[in-house]
């Protein structure tokens, strides 16, 4: 009789140690899966910068660092002066 008992108690410890382990894990998940989400909402987000043509040579450029002439876009103020390049 006290070998079932024996026994018995040994697959309890076995069970609420496991049960132990595996709660210590799935908090540890959580915290994880919540940290990355704040990272993720604390990374600045990169809105799609709009890209611009150089009317002149081509070339694609942030529209904030574009020059504006009326409807065309420049790469430099060389290229401004220079105008569009007829296609
Ligand atoms: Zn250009």
């Amino acid at each position: 009789m006290s070998r079932i008992i024996f026994f018995i108690i040994i697959f309890a410890v076995i069970y609420f140690g496991w049960r132990a382990m595996r709660m210590r894990q799935i908090k540890l998940e959580e915290k994880i899966r919540e940290m990355t989400v704040k990272k993720e909402e604390g990374r600045p987000v990169v809105k799609g910068e709009n890209m611009v043509e150089c009317a002149h040579c081509g070339t694609f450029v942030p529209e904030k660092d574009a020059l504006r002439d009326g409807q065309n876009y420049y790469c430099c103020a060389q290229h401004k002066k220079q105008g569009p390049r007829g296609k």
